[in-house]
């Protein structure tokens, strides 16, 4: 097989998999009155809280015409609040009420089958996934692609192939412990970006793997 035809394979399945959870939003959304954009808004806000319109439009890569409509629709159903953004009284964040918090429960505990096929992965099988994916984001986001994501091998406190040890070779100087590939973080909370000089070295130390 060619680089070209292993290329477009891997895109087929990629693609695959992208209609499916765009079926399952769907799905979601009819059951709920939502459109996938405003779900993608309420899903952003859970993990990262507040946020104005300009950041939620450069996560869910919509205009920030869509993303101001989307919050005014789900304002004007209970699921959104807008606050003053305390760091700029100007500026406005958008928030979720208890009402949006119940519909991402809701959202979460809906019946999944691609959850339950990653749930069973083995943890070897969860590791390559995950590095795999690091480097596909990773390599959007350098691209400009998409817009920057909180990835451990773009995190200062990463340490890549730190340790001696096969299950648990990297490091995280937040919590100061191991950890392993079936661990690294694509959306992490804690996340702090490192300088670019630090970026680059990190991210070779991370795609070369331990020294020899
Ligand atoms: S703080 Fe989060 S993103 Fe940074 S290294 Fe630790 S686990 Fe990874």
């Amino acid at each position: 097989m060619s680089q070209t035809d292993a290329t477009e394979q891997s895109l087929s399945g990629l693609s695959r998999i992208a209609a499916f959870l765009r079926q399952q939003d769907w799905q979601d959304g009819e059951r709920l009155g939502l459109t996938p954009t405003q779900m993608a808004i309420l899903h952003l806000i859970r993990r990262r809280g507040p946020l104005r319109i300009a950041a939620l439009a450069a996560q869910v890569g919509a205009t920030q015409a869509t993303v101001s409509d989307a919050v005014a629709a789900l304002v004007a159903k209970g699921a959104v609040a807008r606050v003053k953004d305390p760091a700029d009284g100007r500026a406005v964040l958008a928030t979720l009420t208890q009402a949006g918090e119940r519909t991402v429960d809701d959202l979460a505990d809906r019946p999944n089958a691609l959850d339950d096929i990653l749930a069973d992965l083995d943890p070897r099988d969860r590791g390559d996934l995950n590095r795999i994916l690091v480097k596909l984001v990773r390599g959007l986001q350098e691209a400009g692609a998409i817009a920057p994501q909180r990835l451990c091998v773009t995190c200062r406190f990463f340490r890549p192939h730190h340790h001696d040890d096969a299950a648990k070779p990297h490091h995280c100087d937040f919590v100061n412990a191991a950890f392993g590939e079936p661990q690294l973080r694509l959306d992490c909370g804690d996340h702090e970006a490192a300088d670019p000089d630090q970026a680059r070295r990190t991210a070779r130390r991370f795609d070369t793997g331990p020294p020899a």
